[in-house]
């Protein structure tokens, strides 16, 4: 005689799905609540307390977690030693569980003490699902009511459910514990404050929202975490993976610079275009388009002081995808609205907490983790290398490309101004193919390099890329130095009269 366990929360279903079986001429057993309605349905059932001789226990904590249920779910039909065991004890044989849980995430949202949410985190319920699940070559489990009407169906076709439903619904009962677990630590580490490396459950990985697509239109994505409490949009298309990047990217930026300054960056497919520095965010914004007015085509402006009407004027006038700032000046909002499809974001800087990992998936469920790059060379700890030591001029230009360079893809040179960046050069397999580029892009612009600097995220490994430099006028060289040939980069900067300032901080990004 095979026996059925169903002890429900959420009883949605459950006396019709209890009385098929029951006329399937399998056994009931069930908890309080459950049997009392099965019962009042004029099904029959028996008590868990009657199968076990053991009352429920400590005001219904424990009802279920009994060695006479568990061996019930949890012995294997086709051996021999388990077989005896169960008969021996009388043990009732257990083919079905049919259980869902206590509905801690709705707990947790109500305004309850600590103490009455964890009366929430079921236990038996959990441990019901997870043996059942364990032996699903012979148990059926059944965490979900929109499952019954399969089950259902199979039990009055067949007399029982067929392996492939079984194995169909232990993934699901552990895919729901494992959920219902998560959620419970998220909430502890929350309460109770805790940070840790590696993150584990921290990673909210469970709170999302889908995106429209991803990365191209044939993949699907969604936005994972709390984004939306440091963000917000206040017009224009839903904002994609790639906008999202690239307000990342943009938004990184901007923190390097101080806050006393308005700043502005423009951003593509997480490259910097342009970075700009001024009294108004006109001033900056200008400085920063000027660079590369070609590329920010399709891209994201950020800046860090609010949006006012005359920027807003000049931003009307080219296709950007998103314009972040931290505030929008009415006049400059009435502009922009009028580009319906313009996404526009107000950012929380105040609020917005650095990321504590960079997280890079790898094949199957492996990740790459890693601290993100928060640290900024301190002016007084700059190496002078070379014969000439550097202007006070010369390292404001220096500071102001290494503030960008980290944020340029490797390979990557910046070409500054103290205010600006004059070139850029980034993504490169090769730094001398870095310098051309940006080289080239300063042509095509008109932008005279003579007496920039050039910022280097990594060392220069052979003096080419420091020729070229030095031949399209920079006067100064900013980089981590610690190659084997430093001493012919160096050779070259003296030979050109330029100075070279060593940092010895890499700030490759992949
Ligand atoms: P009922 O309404 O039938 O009295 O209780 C059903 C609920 O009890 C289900 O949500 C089930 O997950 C939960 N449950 C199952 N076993 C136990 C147990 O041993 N202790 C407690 N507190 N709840 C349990």
């Amino acid at each position: 005689m095979s026996t059925a366990f169903i002890s429900v929360y959420d009883k949605t279903g459950i006396v019709e799905l209890a009385r098929v079986l029951s006329q399937a001429r399998i056994d009931i057993i069930s908890t309080g609540g459950t049997a009392r309605l099965l019962k009042n349905a004029h099904i029959p059932v028996q008590e868990v307390s009657d199968v076990t001789g053991f009352p429920e226990l400590l005001g219904g904590r424990v009802k279920t977690l009994h060695a006479k249920i568990h061996a019930g779910i949890l012995y294997k039909r086709d051996e021999a030693q388990h077989l005896k065991e169960i008969a021996e004890l009388g043990i009732p044989q257990i083919q079905y569980v049919i259980v869902n849980f206590y509905p801690f995430t709705t707990a947790i949202k109500k305004d309850l003490s600590t103490e009455e949410i964890l009366d929430f985190i079921d236990i038996g319920g959990c441990t019901l699902a997870r043996s059942a699940a364990k032996n699903y070559p012979h148990v059926t489990v059944v965490v979900d009511p929109t499952d019954y009407s399969e089950v259902m169906h199979q039990v009055q076709t067949m007399g029982s459910t067929s392996l492939v439903l079984r194995k169909k619904l232990a993934f699901k009962a552990f895919n729901l514990t494992s959920y219902y677990d998560s959620q419970i630590a998220r909430f502890f580490q929350e309460k109770f404050h805790i940070r840790q490396f590696p993150p584990e459950s921290s990673i909210p990985l469970y709170d999302y929202s889908p995106l429209r697509y991803g990365e191209n239109p044939h993949q699907h994505a969604a936005l994972y975490g709390d984004f939306w409490n440091y963000f917000q949009q206040l017009q224009g298309k839903d904002l994609s993976y790639n906008n999202i990047l690239d307000i990342d990217a943009a938004v990184r930026t901007l923190l390097e610079f101080p806050a006393e300054k308005a700043v502005a960056a423009i951003f593509k497919h997480t490259s910097p275009c342009g970075i700009g520095m001024g009294n108004t965010v006109t001033d900056a914004y200008l400085k920063a388009f000027e660079t590369d007015r070609e590329s920010p085509f399709g891209g994201v402006i950020a800046i860090n002081k609010p949006l006012d009407s005359s920027l807003a004027r000049l931003l009307s006038e080219i296709f950007v995808e998103v314009v972040i700032a931290p505030e929008f000046e009415d006049e400059g909002l009435k502009l922009l609205q009028k580009k319906k499809n313009l996404r526009l974001i107000q950012v929380c800087f105040e609020k917005l907490p650095f990321p504590r990992f960079v997280i890079r998936s790898l094949f199957g469920n492996s990740y790459l983790l890693q601290e993100p790059d928060t640290i900024l060379l301190d002016q007084d700890k700059i190496e002078v290398v070379s014969l000439r030591k550097p202007t006070q001029k010369e390292i404001d230009k220096c500071m102001f490309g290494l503030k960008v360079v980290k944020h340029a893809r490797s390979n990557a040179v910046v070409f500054s101004d103290s205010d600006r960046t004059l070139a850029i050069g980034s993504g490169q397999a090769s730094r001398v193919d870095a310098v051309r580029i940006a080289i080239e892009k300063a042509k095509r612009e008109g932008i005279s390099l003579q007496g920039s600097a050039i910022a280097s995220d990594a060392f220069f490994p052979f003096p080419d890329g420091v020729e070229l430099a030095a031949a399209a006028g920079a006067s100064v060289v900013i980089q981590p130095g610690g190659s084997v040939r430093d001493k012919e980069v160096i050779e070259t900067a003296n030979n050109h009269n330029m100075a070279m300032l060593f940092t010895h901080i890499r700030h490759f990004l992949h």
